[in-house]
């Protein structure tokens, strides 16, 4: 049987084509959805929920996001070895594939995997790869838009139907507008920000609790916030049925607390509302089409459920979105029916946009702190992630000091604001008569073709003087065998066994509300472990069912007093 596969930068699924249509595959802990996220101990690598659990116990060993790198040489470092996004999803992958043989009871060798529709060739194959890397041919990669139009059975609709994908995910926000025309499944226009989603509605209740318990945010651990964050998205949540919410956190040795109201929470997103209003326009604007003309609205991604989204697209399109189907799971079943189809050799003929530059390209400046106090480092966007290729751009920077003769590019591909986060793709260097501070002036001309050449053109202002330098992409391209061989290296590491990880999580839920505690609730919690610890290390199956009842309850209660 061949697979489909939602590989999302925050959560996970696979689905499986059954006589009733296609099904979600629940995974080793009886959920649909795995957090895409990975953790390392020693040999050992948690995927999904207990990955999460652990990444607010030890960041250091954990990764999350990472599919934004995809098809990038950046690297991951946990607990002391590097990955690549490619084979981090890779056992995402693996953990994916295990619970389907498990639930299916049948060995699983091929998937469908679906991707951005933004994603381009070099990003679309590092996918494929991620797959052969955890033992899953990859033969076909759908665009997730296409898979969630598939599964709202849009394809069965009559000829020159319009649709519009909104999918609000974890950290991203993507906007397609699909054709059906001549049984083709065209995707006309792609718009989105890559740096706006859920996670970001967290962040505005994350910062109201920040500020009504007057916390010092520059003070705060990464263990604290990681807290915050995680009752800040329960609050979220609670915000389908609920008008408040109270949220209470350990912070250092004090416990604090705030009464958060869905009001005041719906108020602080109007900013990014208006965030979400532009690229919705952009990509009408470019498949040249009317809100009018749009017979379909689909919602797609954790982020729809929010009741103010539903509410802001319904007053944006001034039509009702359809929600026939879960947001979450949409993608994972469109993957689901195109690999049926696939085995009725059978395919959805699907015409994809990739001509889009995939991350952004740019260049080190020193930048003003105020005071004449200067600062390094910094990574001055040229060419912005997503712009339509072939494209060209220019900015003009200037020197920093007086007497200063010498201009140094150092072209960089990334998306963080300090370049050394950022991989560097080589330096330039030219020369500048000598002057006044802010004197001197240089254009910088970015080119970047549809075959992944960047050209980096200087011209010094006052001179007329030119430098060029064309960059080669960094693409990561490996041979079967390299395939194979990595896939060797990365095989001692064994995902967690699966009849052990549900006494993981509790264990782990159980350390974080240790944590979280103080006085006799703390000493109930770890007299709890202490006992389930005791009763794991017995190995008596029916009592460690048992146990883990009991301290399941026990940790249960305490949170609800919270
Ligand atoms: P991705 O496509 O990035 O993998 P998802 O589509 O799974 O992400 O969306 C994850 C986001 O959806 C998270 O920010 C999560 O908080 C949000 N989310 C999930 N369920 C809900 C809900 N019931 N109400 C509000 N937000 C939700
Ligand atoms: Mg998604």
């Amino acid at each position: 049987m061949i697979i489909g596969i939602d590989l999302g930068t925050t959560n996970s699924l696979a689905a499986y084509f059954t006589d009733d249509g296609p099904k979600i595959i629940p995974n080793r802990l009886g959920k649909h959805m795995t957090p895409s996220v990975v953790s390392i101990d020693g040999e050992e690598i948690y995927v999904g929920e207990t990955a999460k659990e652990r990444q607010i116990l030890f960041p250091d060993c954990s990764a999350s996001v990472f599919k934004r790198d995809m098809g990038s040489q950046k690297t991951y470092h946990l607990d002391g070895r590097a990955f690549t996004a490619e084979e981090l999803s890779s056992f995402v992958l693996r953990s994916l594939k295990e619970d389907a043989e498990y639930f299916l009871g049948e060995p699983i060798e091929e998937a469908v995997i679906s991707v951005p529709a933004y994603f381009n060739e070099a990003r679309r194959k590092a996918t494929k790869r991620a797959g052969e890397l955890a033992g899953l041919k990859v033969e076909r990669i759908i665009s997730e838009p296409t898979a969630a139009a598939i599964a709202y059975g849009l394809y069965q609709k009559k000829q020159n139907t319009k649709f519009l994908v909104f999918d609000l995910g974890g950290g991203t926000f993507d906007v397609s507008i699909l054709e059906l025309f001549q049984n083709i499944l065209e995707v006309r226009a792609v718009a989105g920000d890559n740096y706006l989603g859920g996670e970001d509605f967290t962040k505005v209740i994350q910062e109201l609790f920040i500020k009504d318990t007057k916390i010092d945010s520059e003070q705060l651990e990464r263990k604290d916030l990681g807290m915050i964050r995680k009752q800040a998205e329960q609050c979220k949540l609670a915000f389908g049925t609920d008008s408040s919410y109270i949220m209470s956190c350990q912070v250092g040795n004090d416990i604090k607390r705030a009464s958060i109201t869905c009001g005041r929470f719906e108020k602080r997103c109007e900013p990014l509302l208006d965030r979400i209003k532009r690229p919705v326009k952009k990509s009408l604007s470019d498949a040249k089409i009317k809100v009018s003309d749009i017979d379909e609205i689909v919602l797609v991604g954790g982020g729809t459920k929010l009741r103010l989204i539903r509410k802001y697209v319904a007053k944006l399109f001034k039509k009702m979105p359809n929600t026939s189907v879960d947001p979450d799971e949409a993608v994972a079943l469109g993957a689901a029916i195109q690999a049926a189809m696939k085995e009725r050799k059978e395919a959805i003929k699907e015409v994809i946009l990739t001509d889009v530059c995939p991350f952004t390209l740019g260049t080190e400046v020193v930048i003003e702190r105020g005071d004449d106090k200067y600062e390094s480092g910094h990574f001055a966007p040229i060419i912005e992630r997503n712009t339509t290729i072939p494209a060209s751009r220019t900015e003009q920077f200037r020197t920093v000091y007086d007497g200063q003769t010498k201009l140094n590019i150092h072209i960089l591909q990334g998306e963080s604001r300090f370049a050394a986060n950022n991989i560097s793709l080589g330096n330039l260097e030219v020369e500048v008569p000598s002057n006044k501070a802010g004197a001197e002036a240089i254009d910088i001309t970015y080119t970047y073709d549809i075959n992944s050449l960047l050209e980096v053109e200087v011209k010094v202002v006052s001179t007329g003087e030119m430098k060029r330098m064309i960059v080669k992409n960094q693409e990561v391209d490996m041979t079967d065998e390299e395939i194979e061989a990595r896939m060797k290296e990365l095989s001692y590491l064994k995902i967690h066994p699966k009849d052990q990880e549900e006494n993981q999580l509790l264990l782990l839920r159980g350390e974080r509300m240790y944590e979280e505690n103080t006085g006799e609730t703390r000493l109930r919690i770890e007299y709890e472990l202490r006992e389930f610890e005791r009763i794991l290390n017995g190995r008596d199956e029916a009592e460690i069912a048992d146990a883990r009842k009991t301290l399941k309850d026990v940790l249960d209660e305490i949170d609800e007093e919270w």
